[in-house]
This record gives structure tokens, sequence and C-alpha cells, in this order.
């Protein structure tokens, strides 16, 4: 299996996804390096450069042209998030939860009608989407999740609260995961979209987070919230089954994101490391620093394989949940590791705001959480290992 995947897979990037990286890196360096620091004190979600990366196509990367998108696969996904990542991670994280989760559920799952109306809006960043699955008591759990939806007619009514939404306050739009049947049943969840301004729907307290600062994480609360059938998104009892499926390409995105982090921290940690002089010489020179850097170059190129082949399955439309869990749990265990080794590589300068690592550092750990903890990456591994 690993020599098919191999030689499938070919080890350079196409002239596409270099160019994709090449205008992200570009976009990053002009529209985001500046500010980062500004964005990350102020805990500022910076909403107007969300509407850049819509012009360049970053927020509808894998949306059909016919859809207003950029009609772009799962490797050139990659190289955006990474790139992005690699100067902002909380940027990263954003464009990542809007492109995998809010938009891709419903070019997933809705009706030719329901694409028509939200996703052209969304891939070009008119609107800026949220996903909700996640409650205060249910997390890890989230199939055990307390917002209901009820049938009123033609309508349904949500109440409740989802907790830790990346734009739960700036979101125009929210694809909505609520119980519509008995807890315990996989198939008593249904998804819904719910546009800003419904009657019933309103934002909750924003996260003062250790990093991804710059990325807005929110309640979103129902109460009475009224919505028409015609926002339901595919089969009552279908939005747990569907979320899953989100994931499995959601995770891909959080393992680029921890790519981009990585590379970020190593290259800083590489060019430092080359120009600190102790004991006469650069520190580069001494084992103890050239083995840390020997080890973060490694674990970077595993991790890159790993989620260009769940990339490679995910783009031929072939089963991965085991592949994405595999690249998302090591990958951001990786990005973790990386992160740690190259603030100690910089010594006391890596623990000031004046060197890049700092940050690296605190925006590294969301991604062994988000999307599914590395615990929970293990129990998707596990089962499908063991069926
Ligand atoms: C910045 C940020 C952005 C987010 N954005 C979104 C979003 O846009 N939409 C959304 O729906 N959610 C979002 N989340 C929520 C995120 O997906 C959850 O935080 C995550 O799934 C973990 O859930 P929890 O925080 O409730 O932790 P818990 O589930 O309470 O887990 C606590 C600990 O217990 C462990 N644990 C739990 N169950 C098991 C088990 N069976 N075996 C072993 N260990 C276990 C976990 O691994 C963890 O270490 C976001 C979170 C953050 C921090």
């Amino acid at each position: 299996m690993i020599t098919e995947t191999m030689s499938e897979l070919g080890f350079d990037y196409s002239e596409t996804q270099r160019m994709v990286a090449e205008s992200a890196r570009e976009f990053a360096e002009q529209h985001i390096r500046p500010f980062v620091m500004q964005w990350d004190e102020s805990q500022e979600f910076p909403v107007e450069v969300f509407k850049k990366a819509g012009e360049m196509g970053f927020m509808g990367i894998l949306v059909p042209e016919s859809l207003g998108g950029s009609g772009l696969g799962y490797h050139e996904y990659i190289a955006i998030i990474e790139e992005i990542s690699k100067v902002d991670p909380s940027i990263g994280l954003s464009v990542a939860a809007h492109n995998s989760l809010c938009t891709n559920h419903i070019l997933s799952f809705g009706n030719s009608d329901q694409k028509e109306r939200w996703i052209p809006k969304l891939a070009s960043a008119e609107w800026i989407g949220a996903w909700g699955l996640t409650e205060h008591n249910t997390g890890s759990d989230a199939g055990g999740m307390n917002t209901t939806a009820v049938k009123d007619g033609d309508h349904w009514v949500l109440n409740g609260a989802k907790n830790f939404i990346t734009h739960g306050i700036s979101g125009d739009i929210a694809v909505v995961i609520a119980r519509t049947g008995e807890k315990g049943d996989s198939h008593g969840m249904t998804a819904f979209v719910i546009e800003k301004g419904t009657k019933g729907f309103s934002s909750g307290k924003k996260e003062d987070k250790l990093g991804m600062r710059a990325s807005e994480t929110a309640e979103l609360v129902f109460d009475n919230c009224r919505i028409p059938d015609d926002n339901r998104l595919g089969e009552v009892g279908d939005g747990f089954i569907q979320s899953m499926k989100i994931l499995d390409g959601g995770r891909i995105s959080i393992g680029a994101l921890s790519l981009g982090i990585s590379k970020g921290a190593y290259e800083a940690a590489l060019k430092y490391s080359k120009e600190r002089v102790q004991f006469g010489k650069p520190i580069s020179s001494f084992q103890g620093i050239s083995f840390k850097l020997a080890d973060m170059a490694t674990e970077i190129e595993a991790s890159e394989l790993l989620l260009h082949k769940a990339a490679f399955l995910k783009n031929q439309g072939r089963k991965m949940t085991k592949w994405s869990a595999m690249s998302k749990m090591y990958a951001s265990e990786v990005c973790v590791k990386v992160a740690n080794e190259a603030l100690q590589i910089h010594g006391g300068y890596g623990y000031t705001k004046d060197f890049p690592v700092e940050k690296f550092y605190r925006d590294s750990k969301l991604c062994t959480i988000g999307e599914g903890t590395t615990e929970i990456q293990k129990v998707v591994i596990a089962k499908n290992i063991l069926k």
C-alpha cells in the first residue's frame, strides 16, 4: 500500500501548487505581516483582511468556479493555509474554518438552491462563515449536544447555545448542528443554516485566548430562533454524520495550519542559530542545537508527506477518515514540539515578543485541540484500524 501511495503522490509540487503558494505568500507578506502583533495584542479580528483574501480566491478555495470559487483541490488548499499560517496562524485558522467547515458543509450537503443562495457570497468573502458543533458540555462528545431544533409547521425552532465558535460574532452565516431526535442516536441531529439577523439568534461571550488571538472565538445563542425548513441541510437526522465527514476534510486544514507553524518556527530558529554567537561560535555549530534542527526538519517533512497523502485520497473522493486523523494528529503534535524547540534555540530572546517564535509557541497549542483533540484522533485511528 505504501509503495502505491508514494508512486501516485510523486514527490514534487505541481506548477499550480507553486503558483498558489507564491500568491498566498505575497498576500501574507503584504496584508498580514505588518499587523501580526497589533492584532495579537488587541485580539482584533481583522475582517478587512478576509475580504481581501476573498478577492484572491482564498475564501472559496475548494468551491467550483461555477459557484464563484477557485475550483482548486486539497493539495493547493494545504499550500494556501500553510503559507498564511507561516506568517500568522490565527489568520490561517480563520481561513480554514471558513473554507473547510461552513462553506464546505453547504457545498457538500446543500441542495442546488441552497448552494446558489449562499456559496457565492461565502466564496467571495462578502459573507464570513461560522460552523457550530461544539457546546459548553459537549466538545469531544459532540454527539451528546443539548441544543434542540423542534419542527413547527414548515419552520424549526432552535434553543440552546454553541461554544468556542470561530467567527461567532463577526460571522454573517452559520451552519449549526442541533438535536432533532433522541440522545445517543447518531441520527438524532440535523444541520441548519442560520443567517445573522435572524430573530432569536445572537452572539455570546468572546473568548480571551492564549494564542490564535486574531481569530475570533465566541458563543452562538439560540432563543426560540425560528428558521424555515428551506434552511435545513440534507435529511433530518443526517447532521452529525455530515459533520464527521466535514471534519475529515477540516482536519487536513488544521494539519496544514500546523505545518505552516512548524515551518515558520523552524525557519526562524535556523536563521537565528546561524547568527547567534556564543563561546565564539554560531550556536548552530553546537551538536545540541544542530540535532534539534535535524529532528525538526525531519518531523516537518514527515508531517507534510502524511498530509499530502490525506489530501490525495480526499481529492480522489476515497475514504480517508483514518488518514486525515493521522495527519492532523501528527502535524499538530510536531508543530507544538517544533515551536517549543524553536523558542529554546532563541534562548531568552525567544521568550520576548521581539521574535516570532513566542507567538508560534502560543498559537501552536490550539492545533492539538481544535477539530478534535489528539486523544480523539487516536480514538478515530484506533477505531479504523481495529474494525
Ligand atoms: C480557538 C478554538 C476554535 C474553535 N472553533 C470551533 C468551531 O468553529 N466550531 C466548533 O464547533 N468548535 C470549535 N472549537 C471547539 C473544539 O473543537 C473543542 O474545543 C474540541 O473538540 C475539544 O472539546 P472540549 O474543549 O470540550 O474538550 P473536552 O472534550 O472536554 O476534552 C477535555 C480533555 O479530555 C480528553 N478526552 C475527552 N474525551 C476523551 C476520550 N474519549 N478519550 C481520551 N481523552 C478524552 C480530551 O482529549 C481533552 O484532553 C474551537 C475551539 C477552540 C479552542
